[in-house]
């Protein structure tokens, strides 16, 4: 590799910081990026990314279905620029929208934060997420919303973080009342106290005023409780806290959490300023040739998802790559691993909410939407040099069960293909009863939504319209050591065992319950919440 490409790699990744945000719905997720979009100056008044979304057209069927819903399906990753610093942050989709697309996104991603609503702390959604991130050892960075509202006490708050996730917590910030006396935080590493202004709208960049720990005004300016509280609650956080330890962070056991309020924009800059110290930079990732370092020369990249027919004109589809090494370049050709096909990448896209604007260049960190005549399917690696794969994307475990019936046999060939097309691009799961009569196929999914998707599609695409059977089973575990294991255990009670769409077996409980009678009973069946990567 030329010293200046090396040069010009290295500048690129060491100003890069690539994060998703995870969250239950309502914890202020849109009001959240729409700040940092605020304060990266991508947008000037917050409220754009909404606006811009409501003033769009329907431009296909697909986004006519999302504002019928008024939710966003896709999921879309902004780029912005803060303090020389290009963040790129993959937007997972929220809401009733959850999706498996929002446990892939997590693959792209080299840091996640974590937002809760200081009034109802960890929520179904974030803990979910929060599982996968642990799985992938993401560094993950605390942001407590919604202090100008009456919350729960933040050491009660830190405490739940570390009951239940079993992760370490370091207030970076710490608030100093609550609710309509919030008065600001206070900044622990700066040991300075910023005051909360209460702007109208917080349309803005708030304003705060900053003063010393020492300084004699703080007095006057804060009620003297709320002083006191303060300096107590300090201490007693010194005292029993760790310190802050990056290397814990960066492998995902320690959280830096702070604490702000997105509506009003207040903790949103501090949070900015120290998520950029202290976020790892695009790194290393495991392939089937090792650890490919970033110093690695030649492009080499990964599919996390795919999306369909997002212009209905052109009927096309989208696969977003994560730059892992090297340079891309537009209509540069790569080499498909797993089909061993030689692929001109033409027509890159560079995603800034639902705007596509062509892009010329893409660094490690980055991700970049081609265009996919049907050739990439999620997990798969893209790559120049010599032959590697990464570590697929794993099948998360389903918590929705139901049967797709074709009422129309003369649509039998339109239906086969329409399931077919649409498992390959991760759209749903597909799973099949071991009872051979029971030949139609049991649509599997994370959310509800995935089934609406796909009956939509195969009514729109394909020109079936399907019919649903909802099955009563919340939770699928598939049987490490295949069939054979299955047959040494013998009969199992409340629980159907189906098998994927690679014939691997699969048990579909209706509850946890059940699973953990199942799992006491067999102390010798091996089961996995996370299907085997194929
Ligand atoms: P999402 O579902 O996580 O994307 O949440 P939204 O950003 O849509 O926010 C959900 C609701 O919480 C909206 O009504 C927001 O105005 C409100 N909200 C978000 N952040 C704050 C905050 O800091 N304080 C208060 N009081 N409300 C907030």
């Amino acid at each position: 590799m030329s010293t200046e490409l090396q040069t010009e790699l290295q500048a690129a990744v060491e100003r890069r910081r690539n994060f998703a945000i995870i969250s239950h719905p309502d914890a202020g997720k849109t009001t959240l990026t729409e700040k940092l979009l605020l304060y990266g100056g991508a947008i000037h008044e917050a409220g754009a990314v909404k606006a811009r979304r409501s003033q769009r057209k329907a431009t296909s069927d697909w986004m006519e279905m999302e504002q019928q819903r008024g939710i966003s399906i896709t999921s879309t990753v902004l780029q912005f620029e803060y303090q020389g610093c290009q963040i790129n942050l993959l937007d997972t989709p929220g809401h009733q929208d959850f999706s498996e697309d929002t446990y892939r996104t997590l693959a792209a991603a080299d840091n996640a934060v974590m937002l809760i609503d200081a009034a109802k702390g960890l929520e179904p959604q974030t803990r979910k997420l929060f599982e996968v991130c642990r799985l992938r050892r993401l560094p993950i960075f605390t942001f407590v919303n919604k202090l100008d509202r009456p919350g729960r006490e933040p050491l009660e708050l830190l405490d739940e973080i570390e009951q239940e996730l079993g992760l370490q917590t370091y207030a970076v910030n710490w608030p100093i009342g609550m609710g309509d006396r919030f008065k600001g935080v206070f900044d622990r590493c700066h040991q300075q106290i910023h005051l909360f202004e209460r702007s109208a709208h917080g349309s803005r960049e708030a304003k705060d005023t900053v003063i010393n720990l020492g300084d004699p005004r703080i007095e006057a300016l804060l009620e003297q409780d709320l002083y006191y509280q303060l300096k107590e609650e300090l201490e007693l956080i010194e005292g029993i806290g760790p310190e802050l330890d990056l290397e814990q962070v960066h492998q995902g056991q320690m959280t830096p959490v702070f604490f702000g309020s997105a509506m009003t924009n207040f903790g949103v800059q501090l949070f900015l300023d120290s998520f950029l110290d202290y976020a790892l930079k695009p790194y290393a990732r495991n392939s089937s040739e090792g650890t490919i370092p970033l110093e690695y020369p030649e492009f080499t990249g990964f599919v996390f998802k795919l999306q369909a027919n997002m212009d209905s004109k052109h009927r096309d589809r989208v696969a977003f790559v994560r730059v892992c090494t090297g340079k891309f370049e537009k209509d540069m050709t790569v080499n498909h691993a797993r089909t061993g096909k030689i692929v001109r990448l033409s027509r890159p896209q560079k995603l800034f909410a639902q705007d596509r604007e062509s892009i010329d260049v893409a660094y490690p960190g980055d991700v970049i939407g081609l265009n996919n005549p049907g050739v990439f399917a999620i997990g798969d690696t893209i790559y120049n040099g010599k032959k590697l794969e990464y570590e697929g994307i794993p099948c998360f475990s389903p918590e929705l069960f139901a049967y797709l019936r074709n009422p129309n046999p003369s649509k039998f060939k339109q239906f086969h293909k329409g399931v077919t097309e649409l498992r390959e691009e991760g759209a749903v799961q597909i799973m099949y009863s071991v009872d051979e009569a029971k030949r139609d196929p049991i649509l599997a999914a994370v959310g509800q939504l995935q089934f609406e998707v796909v009956q939509f599609r195969m009514q729109n695409e394909y020109g079936v319209e399907t019919r649903l059977e909802a099955l009563p089973y919340s939770v699928a575990r598939w049987v490490t050591g295949g069939w054979d294991a299955l047959d040494k255990v013998g009969r199992l009670f409340n629980t159907v065992i189906v098998k994927d769409n690679w014939g691997r077996p699969v048990l579909l409980f209706k509850n946890e319950w059940n699973l953990n009678q199942v799992m006491e009973d067999h102390p010798e069946l091996k089961l996995s919440a996370i299907a085997p990567v194929v």
